[in-house]
């Protein structure tokens, strides 16, 4: 688990995607007190966040972690492990 970078709380509030993979399908999992739990349906990645108003927020999973299924790859051809290229 780690906080979010500003980019990523840029992608979950406001524009509502996920910063793994784009997809903006979540799952909502348990909220508690003022926090919520949301996953990623596309790519597994899961969320803590808080209100948009307030600071904060966590990876709790991230995506090479938490592979939904059998033979999940990489989304939207995107390598996960080498999210910023290089073939070498
Ligand atoms: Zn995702």
């Amino acid at each position: 688990m780690r906080e979010l970078t500003p980019q990523e709380r840029e992608a979950l509030y406001i524009k509502h995607e996920c910063p793994f993979c784009q997809s903006k399908k979540f799952d909502y999992g348990p909220e508690g007190g003022l926090s919520r739990n949301i996953f990623c349906t596309k790519c597994g990645a899961g969320y803590n966040v808080y209100p948009a108003e307030l600071p904060g927020g966590q990876v709790i999973r991230h995506p090479k972690e938490g592979a939904p299924k059998e033979g999940w790859g990489s989304p939207q051809g995107i390598d996960l492990n080498d999210p910023y290229g290089g073939e070498d």
